[in-house]
């Protein structure tokens, strides 16, 4: 999924358009220029080790974009290729990476091949080191409102929110999807931030009424054009999760798009959040945030409260 300055800036040549862009790239960009400045300042050396596990293509993307993103803000970034075998290996990796001193953060890429029991891989990493923020404590500590690490897709979209002054305060949110890893801890976050609260799932049978009445809504799904302008709300503000590989000739040479028909989407909308160049960055420079403040935690060093606020 590469992030492409063109595709983005036909979006703002197109006259029509009425919703504001939710520019991810930016906001991911501006983060990750402060975590440098930080970790320059405090002389620290955060590290992050990436499991992979199998063979997925879209998944040795991701976790290449991790390190790399790790290497050039002044991290140590590691990636551990395993092939799919026995659950045994991966228990072993984790309790390695638990017990070393210049790891703080420990990141099991998902999904992992069938027949891995991924409840079990995730509860064995120390929670300490899970920047990922889906180990039961960390998501525990998330429902009850009192975070350590927030997960990243989910503290992406709420950053993204914002950077942009869309308060969810009494607004009503739609979140679909409800993974462990995006939509259902994004439904703690928008509940702390007083909005009302719709958690939609593939068992929900009234999507489009639900549609109708939402003023924020984040996708999370995986369909492309799940959401059309049908039952939208005027003025709803959305955030698209999804990653769909498509067929690039059939779209105008994008081979990248989210759950939202984001052309005419974009001229109900009051603001939208584009794919490429929406969520996706904004995941990956919370990564980074997660495992600076992973490696703060566990140094001993005093956070500076005032970046430290997720
Ligand atoms: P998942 O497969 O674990 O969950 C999908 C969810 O969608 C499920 O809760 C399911 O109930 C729901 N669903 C399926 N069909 C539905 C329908 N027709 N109506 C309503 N709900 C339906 O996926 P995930 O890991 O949460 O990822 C969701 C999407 O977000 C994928 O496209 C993934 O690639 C993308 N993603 C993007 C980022 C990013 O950084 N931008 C990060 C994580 C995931």
């Amino acid at each position: 999924m590469a992030f492409s300055r063109d595709y983005l800036t036909t979006y703002f040549q197109d006259d029509e358009m009425t919703a504001r862009i939710l520019n991810g790239k930016a906001v991911a960009d501006e983060l990750c220029n402060k975590i440098t400045e930080i970790i320059a300042q405090y002389k620290v050396r955060p590290g992050l080790a990436v499991i992979l596990v199998g063979d997925d293509e879209a998944s040795k993307v991701y976790v290449e974009r991790k390190k790399e993103k790790s290497l050039s803000l002044g991290m140590k970034g590691r990636i551990l290729h395993m092939p799919e075998g026995s659950p045994q290996q991966i228990l072993e990796a984790i309790q390695m990476y638990n017990t070393a001193p210049d790891i703080h953060g420990i990141l099991v890429q998902l999904p992992l091949p069938k027949g891995i029991h991924t409840s079990q891989m995730i509860e064995k990493i120390n929670p300490i080191k899970d920047v990922d923020g889906i180990h039961p404590f960390n998501l525990g500590k998330l429902m009850i409102g009192e975070p350590i690490y927030t997960p990243c897709t989910p503290q992406g979209c709420i950053r993204l929110l914002k950077h942009y002054n869309i308060n969810p305060e009494g607004k009503r949110a739609l979140i679909i999807g409800r993974s462990r890893i995006v939509g259902l801890p994004i439904s703690f976050l928008l509940t702390h931030l007083n909005a009302t609260v719709t958690l939609a799932h593939s068992h929900s049978s009234n999507l489009p009424q639900l549609l109708s009445e939402a003023d924020i809504i984040v996708s999370a799904v995986g369909k492309p054009k799940l959401i059309g302008t049908n039952h939208l709300k005027p003025n709803v503000a959305i955030l698209d999760v999804g990653i769909n590989r498509i067929n690039q000739q059939a779209n105008n040479g994008q081979s990248v798009v989210g759950d939202v028909d984001f052309t005419p989407v974009s001229k109900v909308a009051s603001a939208i959040s584009p794919v490429p160049g929406g969520i996706g960055p904004m995941t990956v420079a919370c990564l980074m945030y997660n495992t600076l403040k992973a490696s703060f935690i566990q140094e001993g060093k005093t956070m500076p409260e005032q970046f430290f606020n997720f």
